[in-house]
Formats: C-alpha cells, sequence, structure tokens
C-alpha cells in the first residue's frame, strides 16, 4: 500500500469501469471526459483524470487514434509538449505543488489502461504525499473537491492559455 505512488502513472484506476471503444476518441461526446476537459488546441487537448492518483492528475493527449510516440507528426509532438508546460504551468500557479511525475504507458505490458490511443500525465507531488494516496484509490467516486479543482484549473487554462 505504501508503494502507490511508486508508479504513478499505472492506469487500473484512472478511468473507471471498461467504456466500449477508445474513451480518448471524440472526447467532447463522451459523457465523463467532455466535463473534464481543461484545454484544447488544434492537434490535442488536457484533461483532467477522474480518479487521480493525486490531486490534479491531468493527461494530455493527441487528438488522433496513435499508438506509438513515432506515428506523431512533429507538429504533434511540439503541441502535445507545449501543452505538458502549459499544464506544468497552471498547476504550479494554481495548486502549487512541490514536484511533478511526467510519465507515460506505452503498450499494455507498460500498463496502458488505453493502450491504442497515447497520453501523457502529469501527477503533481507534496512531500509525503503516498501517506494519503491508498485512501484515496480505494473511494473510487468522483469527490466535490474533483469537480472543484476542474473548474478551477479549466479558469486557469483560459487565463493562460
Ligand atoms: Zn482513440
Amino acid at each position: 500500500m505504501t508503494d502507490m505512488l511508486y508508479a504513478p502513472w499505472r492506469e487500473e484506476f484512472i478511468l473507471g469501469p471498461k467504456e466500449e471503444g477508445c474513451i480518448f476518441c471524440q472526447p467532447g461526446k463522451r459523457k465523463g471526459v467532455r466535463e473534464f476537459i481543461l484545454h484544447k488546441s488544434r492537434r490535442a487537448f488536457v484533461v483532467m483524470n477522474r480518479y487521480p492518483y493525486n490531486s490534479g492528475h491531468l493527461m494530455v493527449v493527441p487528438n488522433r487514434h496513435l499508438a506509438q510516440l513515432e506515428e506523431l507528426s512533429s507538429a504533434e509532438r511540439n503541441e502535445l509538449m507545449s501543452l505538458v508546460a502549459l499544464s506544468s504551468r497552471v498547476l504550479n500557479e494554481t495548486i502549487k505543488p512541490e514536484g511533478l511525475n511526467l510519465g507515460m504507458n506505452l503498450g499494455r505490458a507498460a500498463g496502458a489502461g488505453i493502450a491504442g490511443h497515447l497520453h501523457i500525465h502529469l501527477v503533481p507531488r507534496w512531500v509525503g504525499d503516498t501517506n494519503f494516496m491508498p485512501v484515496l484509490f480505494d473511494t473510487r467516486v468522483v469527490s466535490v473537491d474533483t469537480i472543484k479543482l476542474c473548474r478551477k484549473l479549466k479558469a486557469a487554462f483560459r487565463k493562460s492559455a
């Protein structure tokens, strides 16, 4: 239990119950994803994790359904990294983490929950946060705090973008 954040981008809890098809394709039409989209750019978007590993756990996702980094165009790669940097800025300005984990799981064997559609995780960290994370993992519900934080982050993205 105490090692829950050892691999902070493990995906078993990330999207909750399994849904048909790819949850990242046409996210605007997906209930449970749509509400958590924080920012959209031309080729990619930022979405808040409904079942976060930590407060403010975000994912940066390309619009196209691609599994491998090398399939991305250079414009897509640039845009993904720009959104990672923007997300980092927004998190630093709003919830002020003491650290940030960035990670990708490419392929099922690497732990990808949505193996067909690559995405980058950003997990804000605080000193000592491993102590309370196991409690959060067991809740499996979208908490009021998650919804409040989502609103706050959306506003911050609007301001920063
Ligand atoms: Zn997809």
